[in-house]
């Protein structure tokens, strides 16, 4: 995460407002009859105070091309795409981002949002879509199975889906839904409009940033090294990320770097153990490699210190067991 704990502290509560009254703590709850679950929410520092709502940072609407704009608020983005009395907009989030999101369009346009396409599964990207109730929601064919144990009560009902690839008209704009296995969650969708040179992903990277070690146990690291390396041969003027409000396509770049240099430490680690050693040896990889192993270049990003083991751990784990 790019953001501040603060901000992140209060990105949660806002996420879970209508369901838990305070977003870090203990809590318990229950199904009816059962004995209460106990569970415990921990930010990475809570000792940070949240910002008010008042302190929370304006959105925005940056015009990437033509009819083409990046909204970024309540810390995330999305895509929005006007032409021809069509609104194509990515992953409401929640109703109080999606009427935020209502709010900054009807400055642009009179048309209503008419088609949702979803980023992948997860739940901080696909509530808040009944606040365009005359969209058509996309998510790729993966999304139901999660949708369907749903505990915010916030899943859209999924109108359309796609497998592999799915080319979406808005106006005379082409909006491109491709598939390229799993990254963050299993039904990760890259959005891409080749006319206009713009990618959208979520939570597959971040500027100069690792994902935090506590946000890493479903993302695929050898999938997400794969989507990366695919999307960054295609011609890119603008990088959507999730979480980030800057689109420079060297913000992808880096990350490209980032994950192959991750992936070529530990698969030499890896092939080095087994032809000395064989499968035992394998084994004093997966205990010794995250507590020893060191890339430089990446020591000043943004969690590197509290999470870099986790992620030798996590591509260790991709390497040898394809998850
Ligand atoms: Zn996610």
């Amino acid at each position: 995460m790019k953001l501040k704990p603060a901000l992140i502290l209060l990105a949660v509560a806002l996420l879970f407002a209508a369901a838990v009254p305070a977003a870090y703590g203990a809590h318990s709850i229950a199904a009816p009859g059962a004995a209460p679950l106990e569970f415990t929410l921990e930010p990475d520092e809570p000792t940070e105070t949240p910002l008010s709502p008042q302190q929370l940072p304006p959105p925005t609407m940056t015009e990437l091309a033509d009819g083409v704009y990046h909204y970024f608020g309540l810390f995330s983005s999305s895509l929005v795409v006007i032409d021809g009395g069509q609104v194509l907009v990515t992953d409401p989030s929640n109703n109080a981002r999606a009427q935020s999101l209502q709010e900054e369009i009807a400055k642009l346009t009179d048309d209503p949002v008419s088609i949702i396409a979803l980023t992948h599964e997860h739940f901080d990207h696909v509530g808040g879509t009944s606040v365009f109730p005359d969209a058509t929601v996309i998510c790729h064919v993966n999304c139901q199975p999660q949708f369907d144990l749903d505990v915010l009560g916030d899943v859209p009902e999924v109108d359309l889906t796609f497998d592999t690839k799915m080319d979406v008209g808005v106006g005379n704009k082409l909006v491109e839904l491709h598939y390229l296995g799993p990254g963050d969650g299993e039904a990760t969708t890259v959005i891409y409009m080749p006319n206009e040179q713009i990618v959208v992903t979520s939570d597959l990277y971040e500027p100069r940033a690792l994902t935090g070690k506590n946000w890493v146990d479903d993302k695929n690291f050898t999938g997400v090294r794969q989507i990366l390396n695919t999307i960054s041969q295609w011609p890119i003027k603008h990088a959507i990320n999730a979480h980030s409000p800057g689109t420079a396509p060297q913000d992808l770049q880096e990350n490209v770097a980032y994950y192959n240099d991750l992936f070529n430490a530990v698969y030499t680690a890896l092939s080095d153990a087994a032809s000395q050693g064989g499968i035992r040896a394998l084994f004093g990889v997966f205990v010794s490699l995250p507590q020893t192993l060191q890339l430089e270049q990446y020591q000043d990003w943004e969690n590197y210190d509290t999470s870099f083991p986790r992620h030798v751990e996590r591509m260790l784990q991709a390497i040898t067991h394809a998850d």
